[in-house]
């Protein structure tokens, strides 16, 4: 009748791990087989919600936690959902979670143990103080089965016909280690439970054995009377009472014998703190409470506890963790990050429209004195209680990232955690896009190693700056010596550095900031000049127009056109984009994407713009150059060439064709270091032959 089955290989690593670790903190497996109960206890609920029959195998919803000392045994019981034969097997043993090998990477890199069910694998830590686990189960839909495992690389099923009928529910025992009988002392269990399972909103009846004394009457001791009345005091009668000897009337004799009788005392008699005032509530206990919401194993970073009166009703408590979770972004995973509760009574922690997407990284509770008892999922997601709900979560979630940031360290904590979150919702909230920005930071050409806020910026900006600038790239080391910044530097003007692959979206959809337009400084744009400026840049533009010219000829198809920059300083030439396709970071980020849609890149790819600054001594050569020997001399084409390459490696983008481009180089190696050309390359060799001195020490210093 017993099948027995292998565990999945990572699952029968991480047993062996925990059966083996010697790790100090193992009564957090109490919390993880209560958090599993109250888990199963809502599902019951709310699928009686909208099928009450559900709960006529057993009405009463509860947690039950039974010591034996005799036997060694711990048990958890509840009256929950319970598992068919199929759960048991797929839920405790044969499909692994993503987080059992995450689990097992975490604590190789230094994890807790007490962290076990963030990654949703909390059940294996039974196996931190028992040998062997035994657990029964009834659901609705199947007969009661037992699964039982001493870990060892295989668990048995069987139909449990001996064993006392749940009703619905799951008991799980835990045969105790023999170090581990602690967990058998009443006080030990309370201790474990008031620390990790006071606001579980089931009630927790620990099952205490009592002493009581209790008097009974006495027979041996009246039959002796009848015998020896007169012998009474000698004999040594234990415990017998005699209070009438004095007395003229005898009353029957009794004596008092110990008896011993389970008692269930509740554990978790607090009532919801949601429900209490702010002002009572410490803030151990919100941090408490939080931990038993969350899994999380520190405590909160910030906590909002308000309610909402009026034409609707309902309390509510968030949370910010101080970390993200693994996970954070595994969008198809559903997120059980805000319990929904109607009067008290838990209604689901999958209502996924009772906070966006983007602040799915806020923990809390909800409850809601208007909406019905009987919510099916469809009636939730349409509700329009629902939607002021979420409103009011939106709002207080914000004022309370703006209280976390007036305290800077905090707020870096924030930031360095859910930074991608606050980009993702300017994104997608247009609403609270503005408040939302104010959130932001970032380093900038002015920040030193600290971040600046927008805010900030603006109060740096000089009076003829009106734009508020910024230029995306891969990495801080990519963007802080680009070519871009040098002329809005020597104007005094800020330059934000966006390495983020998220922040290009953001910005985007931000597009400004107080009035003030958000430039990216790698595409086209207009800067602002003094009329002096001006005069200058439309000499110039007269003076390199045939230049450039000569150039976008030699170029061809690679760019779209060539332009006189006023916009770079010492750098000879710079590639920029249009202002309306992707720039070289987002054309960079669109590759990196295997599944994108190949049909975009053909109209959003960067149209390039080749810039060539006046400014640069290689341009102003180049010119003369140009003038004396045209534009299809071979030397012009190679260095023409070299600097459209070098351009798009420093404005960042690819090269496509790296050999090519190596070749060129190799070449100029080759003349620096004296070394006569190869016989058997006699192109390579007369063009080496043809380059006049000046041009070739130009080129040189480019190397350099
Ligand atoms: P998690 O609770 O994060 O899902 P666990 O390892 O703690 O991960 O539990 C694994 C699964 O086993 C649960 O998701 C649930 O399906 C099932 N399970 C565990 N304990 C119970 C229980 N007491 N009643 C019903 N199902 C349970
Ligand atoms: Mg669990």
């Amino acid at each position: 009748m017993s099948e027995t089955f292998e565990f999945q290989a990572e699952i029968s690593q991480l047993l062996s791990l925990i059966i083996n670790t010697v790790y100090s903190n193992k009564e957090i497996f109490l919390r993880e087989l209560i958090s599993n109960a109250s888990d199963a206890l809502d599902k019951v609920r709310y699928k009686s919600l909208s099928d009450p029959s559900q709960l006529e195998s057993n009405k009463d919803l509860r947690i039950d936690i039974i010591p034996n000392k005799e036997a060694k045994t711990l048990t958890i019981r509840d009256t929950g959902i319970g598992m068919t034969k199929a759960e048991l097997i797929n839920n405790l043993g044969t499909i692994a979670r993503s987080g059992t090998k995450q689990f097992m990477e975490a604590l190789t890199a230094g994890a807790d143990i007490s962290m076990i069910g963030q990654f949703g694998v909390g059940f294996y830590s039974a196996y931190l103080v028992a040998d062997q686990v035994k657990v029964v189960s009834k659901h609705n839909d199947d007969e009661q089965y037992v699964w039982e495992s001493s870990a060892g690389g295989t668990f048995n099923i069987a139909p449990d016909t001996e064993g006392e009928p749940l009703g619905r529910g799951t008991a799980i025992t835990l045969h105790l280690k023999d170090e581990q009988m602690d967990y058998l002392q009443e006080q030990r269990v309370k201790d474990v439970i008031k620390k990790h399972s006071e606001f579980i909103s089931y009630p927790i009846y620990l099952h205490v054995t009592k002493e009581t004394e209790k008097e009974v009457p006495d027979e041996d001791a009246e039959a002796e009377e009848v015998k020896d009345e007169e012998e009474d005091d000698k004999k040594p009668k234990i415990e017998e009472v005699d209070e009438d000897e004095e007395g003229k009337e005898k009353k029957p004799k009794t004596k008092k014998i110990k008896e011993t009788s389970i008692e269930e005392e509740e554990l978790n008699k607090q009532k919801p703190i949601w429900t209490r005032n702010p002002s009572d509530i410490t803030a151990e206990e919100y941090a408490s409470f939080y931990k038993s919401l969350s899994n999380d194993w520190e405590d909160h970073l910030g906590v909002k506890h308000f309610s909402v009166e009026g034409q609707l009703e309902f309390r509510a408590i968030l949370f910010v963790p101080k970390r993200a979770p693994f996970d954070l972004f595994e969008t198809k995973k559903t997120k059980n990050n805000i319990k929904l509760y109607v009067r008290r009574v838990f209604i689901t922690d999958d209502a996924t429209d009772l906070i966006p997407e983007w602040l799915s990284f806020v923990k809390g509770v909800v409850d809601s004195e208007d909406l019905p008892l009987n919510l099916s999922r469809e009636t939730l997601q349409q509700n329009k209680i629902m939607k002021v709900i979420k409103k009011n979560i939106v709002k207080k979630a914000l004022e309370l990232f703006q209280e976390i940031a007036e305290d800077k360290e905090q707020f870096d904590k924030f930031y360095s955690a859910f930074s991608k979150n606050l980009k993702l919702g300017i994104h997608e909230d247009s609403q609270n896009r503005n408040i939302l920005a104010k959130l932001l930071r970032f380093n900038s050409t002015k920040s030193g190693d600290d971040m600046t806020s927008l805010t900030d910026y603006v109060t740096r900006m000089p009076e003829h700056q009106t734009n508020m600038y910024y230029i995306t790239g891969e990495s801080l080391k990519a963007v802080q010596k680009s070519p871009f910044l040098e002329t809005l530097k020597e104007k005094g003007f800020e330059v934000l550095f966006l390495v983020d692959p998220i922040d290009e979206y953001a910005m985007t959809q931000l597009k400004e900031f107080e009035g003030k337009k958000l430039v990216d400084i790698t595409k086209d744009f207009d800067l602002e000049e003094t009329e002096e400026e001006k005069k200058k840049r439309e000499e110039e533009e007269k003076e390199y127009e045939s230049l450039a010219k000569a150039l976008k000829t030699v170029l061809g198809d690679k760019v779209e056109k060539v332009v006189v920059s006023y916009k770079l300083a010492g750098a000879p030439c710079a590639i920029r984009t249009g202002q309306f396709g992707w720039s070289a970071n987002m054309e960079r980020i669109m590759k990196a994407q295997a599944l994108r849609d190949t049909s975009m890149s053909s109209y959003m790819s960067s149209k390039k713009t080749f810039e060539i600054s006046p400014k640069s001594s290689i341009i102003q050569e180049l010119k003369k150059k140009v003038e004396a020997d045209g534009e299809n001399d071979s030397t012009v084409k190679s260095v023409v060439q070299l600097l459209f390459e070098t351009s798009l490696l420093v404005s960042g983008f690819t090269i496509e064709e790296p050999a090519g481009f190596a070749q060129r180089i190799h070449k100029l190696v080759s003349l620096g270091l004296n070394i006569d050309e190869e016989p058997e390359a006699p192109e390579a060799a007369a063009a080496a032959e043809e380059t006049p001195a000046e041009v070739t020490d130009s080129a040189m210093e480019e190397v350099d």
